[in-house]
């Protein structure tokens, strides 16, 4: 064989070795990148603002003080749920919430949305209308900001709507669709869904759906996607790949069975259900 011809040879032979390691390497570094994000995620998602006859956020301050370890942090207070567009007096009703803490409370508002985000060292997301919520945050580009951030471990803390998107998609809120937002795609932090204020009271002479029924309807037509019902009361905690529902009361969780039949059960409180992630 001619010099040349097997000089290529050893060329083409080194050239796919090196093309072979450089993906092989690349593989595992996105997967550690994947898992190494995942490892880091904190959500913090509260099924109301209020249990029973409380205070605004009474029930849930003391277990937010925990979550952030009570240490002086800029939080971005996302306000958008709300439909009167009154951000200011509702980011008020949030700071008074916290006057004990030592938080600096920011309102993310459409002008400056981007940059108080970014610059945030935890996100809150407040209820109201969650087709409002998802609305806005399309408008204002910040889908991708606050999935990176808290992929990135930026503490998420959210209650009624502000948990609703935390899921695949908002199809389990019990919001009118008030407004069309760009897609019913939330940010997928968590990959099932939410229907926060759950109770399944079924008023005499009602005939309309009931609260069961609906969510049923919603898995009859997105089969992969459980869904973790949380009454008031009640919220879901993730730290360190660990998933605890925790609260007063008992949850449910709307799942398909190995026999792929509609299924639910109850959760109780402190239930690990890691097994969902
Ligand atoms: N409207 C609720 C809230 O944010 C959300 C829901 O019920 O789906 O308070």
């Amino acid at each position: 064989m001619p010099q040349g011809s097997l000089y290529q040879i050893q060329k083409l032979i080194l050239n796919a070795a090196y093309y072979y390691i450089i993906s092989f390497a690349k593989n595992i570094f996105e997967k550690q990148a994947y898992i190494f994000s995942m490892d880091t995620n904190r959500i913090l998602i509260f099924s109301s603002s209020r249990a029973g006859d409380g205070g605004y956020l009474e029930m849930a301050v003391p277990v937010i003080k925990t979550f952030l370890a009570g240490r002086a942090l800029n939080i971005a207070f996302i306000p958008f749920a709300s439909v009167d567009n009154n951000y200011e007096a509702y980011a008020e009703m949030v700071r008074l919430a916290f006057n004990e803490l030592p938080y600096t409370i920011t309102t993310v508002l459409p002008e400056n949305a981007k940059i108080v985000v970014e610059k945030a060292d935890a996100i809150m997301v407040g209820g109201g209308n969650t087709f409002k919520l998802l609305h806005d945050i399309y408008d204002c580009q910040l889908l991708d900001i606050i999935r990176d951030k808290v992929n990135k471990a930026t503490p998420y803390i959210g209650w009624s709507a502000g948990a609703n998107i935390t899921a695949p998609g908002i199809g389990t809120t019990n919001d009118m669709p008030v407004v069309a937002p760009k897609s019913f795609n939330a940010l997928g932090l968590l990959p099932f869904q939410i229907n926060p204020h759950y109770n399944n009271v079924i008023p005499t002479n009602h005939n309309g759906e009931t609260r069961d029924q609906r969510l049923q309807e919603f898995m009859q037509m997105n089969p992969g996607l459980p869904i973790v019902a949380l009454p008031e009361g009640t919220y879901l905690q993730l730290e360190a790949n660990l998933l605890v529902f925790k609260g007063d009361y008992e949850g449910t969780l709307f799942y398909r069975d190995e026999k792929d039949a509609l299924t639910k059960r109850t959760i109780i409180a402190g239930e690990d259900l890691s097994f969902l992630l």
